[in-house]
């Protein structure tokens, strides 16, 4: 083989995927980390990260430049490309992007998930001009303004309690009576003065003029729909899987989330997954990254075992 060819690529530089590198390129693989956007995944879009071990309070965006210097230190390349198809041709894989294409022995898929839309009238309409799914990025915009929040689990929680910073208030719109976020959390969303819940309620409709003016409501268990004006949505409804290219190697299951082993194999020998995209992922910065050095030691025992065998094939 070439010495072109990666031992491993790395798709995604979220936790898991730099996790992975630093382990891969410690090992003395050559290692390519390949990101569309900007290191950290969703990191990027978290204020406050306060249960990974060894930071008691460190900001989202911190913690993520801290991993992508950790990451490169042992000798990772790195290149910010959009993954576009993945070809398995046995001992070689390999990687289109929008621009290049590259080829490795081994892969570890690490691209996480996108959120999730209600997929409601005025939503498309008034994205970016009202509609968010980035408190960190938008919230700033909402000075001593009123907000709406969708969605009842960590994310709709804990950025409700982030967009106070910034509105007047916050009303949490939850479809059910019950939370799904930790108790922590929802424990510090009611103790806050400026949010405001509602229960059992669904959003039907954005509505506005040039921007966001309001949301049409219907109550779940009674029926009545009412109109509640409010001047942004934050939606945190939960997260879509980013796996369009793998569409052709048939790993994922019919929702799109990549099935693996605990060992981080795929069905596919050679193509790991770690993380958030993982069917089975338990979705925490700290598991990303402990799924992040399982993979990367799988990688180090395959590539060992396919050198060996192109020696002896060789000889
Ligand atoms: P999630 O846990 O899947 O919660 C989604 C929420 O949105 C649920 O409350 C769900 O209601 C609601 N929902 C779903 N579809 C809806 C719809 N069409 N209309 C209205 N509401 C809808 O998603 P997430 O909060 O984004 O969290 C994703 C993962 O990341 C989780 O594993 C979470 O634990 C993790 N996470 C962890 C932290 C942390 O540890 N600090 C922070 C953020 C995220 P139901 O409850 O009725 O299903």
């Amino acid at each position: 083989m070439s010495d072109n060819i990666y031992d491993v690529i790395i798709i995604g530089a979220g936790p898991g995927g730099m996790t992975a590198a630093v382990y891969t390129s410690r090992a003395n693989l050559k290692t390519l980390l390949i990101e569309r956007g900007v290191p950290g995944g969703q990191l990027q879009n978290t204020e406050e990260i306060e249960n990974f071990p060894s930071y008691s309070h460190i900001s989202g965006p911190d913690l993520a430049q801290n991993m992508f210097e950790h990451a490169l230190k042992f000798g990772a390349e790195y290149e910010q490309a959009n993954v576009q198809d993945i070809a398995d041709e046995g001992n070689i894989k390999v990687v289109y992007t929008d621009n290049q294409t590259y080829k490795a022995k081994s892969i570890i898929i690490a691209t996480g998930t996108k959120y999730k839309k209600l997929g409601i009238p005025g939503e498309e309409e008034f994205s970016g001009r009202g509609v968010s799914w980035c408190a960190v990025c938008d919230g700033a915009f909402f000075k001593e303004k009123e907000l709406v929040v969708v969605g009842g689990g960590d994310s709709a929680v804990e950025e409700s309690i982030f967009l106070t910073k910034f509105a007047k208030k916050v009303t949490v719109l939850h479809r059910r009576d019950r939370f799904r976020a930790q108790p922590i959390l929802v424990e510090r969303m009611l103790k806050n003065d400026k949010i405001e819940i509602v229960y059992d309620t669904l959003v039907n409709e954005i509505i506005g003029e040039n921007k966001v003016s309001g949301v049409l409501l219907e109550n779940v268990k009674t029926g009545e729909t009412k109109t509640f004006s409010t001047d942004g949505v934050f939606e945190y409804i939960g997260m879509n899987p980013v796996s369009d290219f793998v569409k052709n190697l048939a790993i994922t299951d019919e929702e799109g989330w990549i099935v693996t082993d605990d060992r981080m194999k795929t069905d596919i020998p050679g193509i790991y997954a770690i993380g958030d995209i993982r069917k089975e992922a338990v979705r925490q910065v700290v598991t990303a990254t402990g799924d992040g050095c399982v993979a990367a030691i799988e990688v180090q025992h395959y590539v060992e075992n396919l050198n060996a065998q192109l020696a002896e094939s060789l000889s």
